[in-house]
């Protein structure tokens, strides 16, 4: 491919995901497979790689989520919400682990967590009583939807300490809610919702409570965003902290101690995630030191010290040879 084919090709994919992010972050409408997804936006960074003058400002590449309703109050993160750059076998792992290593000097243990597909909330506390919660919005400016989020019962609306805290989580619709409430809207000739993500997506983004609250939802709390008056280690502590508090973590969560123990873990969900009752799309890899993860720090768009292990997609996949560059 010359350079001038190139160009084009590289506006097709940013102009092409771009429409995909919106129907996906805005409508909750996706319009193609997360794989499909995930495989053109790995050809636009290959181009972007070889041509980085031709790297487009609104390039999918550099850009957390979607845009922001205008029905919802906007609130601005304190601490940003950022996406989870992407691993997709062994070699990408060992490379994530290569690349902590040498950043930080040494070797690191590692937590595993189970990659809920749902969508990325988070929940502030002052005191202990619930204040406030909002989506990820790009990253740095998101929803307010807390009457919503009250209206999950595994939301605690007061915890077990006085504390001032925000945590983030990960809100969802459970495999068998998502199923009757598609066989609901089927029995009403309403549109499906494409997946149980963008089921909660969509009834978190509405403007009556009443409609998240008949959805079922229910979330899992992954880490702390800010936290007044308490030092914390590990992010395993963290968890177990997050847990006394009163919120909901999942169990099925590891550390590990090398990458092979990571792989290992990686592998073993492969088969095992049919069997859970809500849609995992990954495992996420987090340094587990506190400390190390402030040394390693971000890029623009996701923390150095974690990495998303993508499970391998079950469908075709369209490649860059499928798309036309006559565009
Ligand atoms: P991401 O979903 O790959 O990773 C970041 C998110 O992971 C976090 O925001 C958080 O919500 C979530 N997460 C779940 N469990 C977690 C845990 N235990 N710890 C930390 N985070 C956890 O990143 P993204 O930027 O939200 O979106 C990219 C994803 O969205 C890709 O999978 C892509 O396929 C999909 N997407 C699909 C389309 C489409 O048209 N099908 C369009 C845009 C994006």
């Amino acid at each position: 491919m010359n350079r001038n084919e190139a160009k084009t090709q590289l506006n097709h994919l940013t102009d092409m995901l771009n429409e995909y992010a919106y129907h996906y972050y805005v409508l909750d409408t996706p319009k193609v497979s997360d794989a499909e997804y995930d495989q053109l936006l790995r050809d636009l960074i290959d181009l972007e790689e070889q041509y980085p003058e031709l790297k487009r400002d609104d390039s999918p590449s550099e850009r957390v989520g979607g845009e922001i309703l205008d029905r919802f109050q906007k609130v601005q993160h304190d601490v940003p919400m950022l996406s989870l750059s992407n691993a997709f076998n062994d070699e990408d792992l060992r490379d994530f682990d290569r690349r902590v290593q040498q950043n930080t000097g040494r070797p690191h243990r590692y937590s595993c967590e189970l990659k809920i597909d749902g969508l990325a909330v988070t929940l502030k506390y002052e005191k202990g009583r619930f204040i406030l919660g909002a989506t990820r919005g790009d990253g740095t400016v998101g929803e307010d939807i807390t009457s919503n989020l009250k209206t999950i019962p595994s939301i605690p609306l007061r915890l077990n300490e006085e504390v001032d805290i925000e945590v983030r989580g990960e809100a969802f619709m459970p495999k068998r809610s998502f199923e009757r409430l598609n066989e609901a809207k089927e029995e009403k000739g309403e549109q499906l919702f494409a997946n149980p993500r963008n089921a909660a997506a969509g009834s978190l983004r509405q403007l009556d409570p009443k409609i998240a609250a008949k959805r079922n939802l229910d979330i899992f709390v992954y880490s702390i965003g800010q936290l007044k008056g308490k030092e914390v280690d590990s992010h395993y502590e963290a968890l177990q902290y997050v847990d006394r508090l009163g919120f909901k973590t999942n169990r099925e969560h590891k550390v590990c101690d090398t990458i092979d123990d990571v792989i290992a873990y990686c592998e073993g969900w492969l088969d095992k995630r049919a069997d859970l009752p809500y849609e995992i799309d990954g495992i996420v890899i987090k340094v587990d030191d506190l400390g190390a993860q402030k040394d390693l720090g971000f890029t623009a768009k996701s923390p150095r010290w974690a990495i998303a292990y993508k499970f391998p997609a079950e469908e075709v996949i369209t490649t860059l040879e499928d798309i036309e560059l006559n565009v």
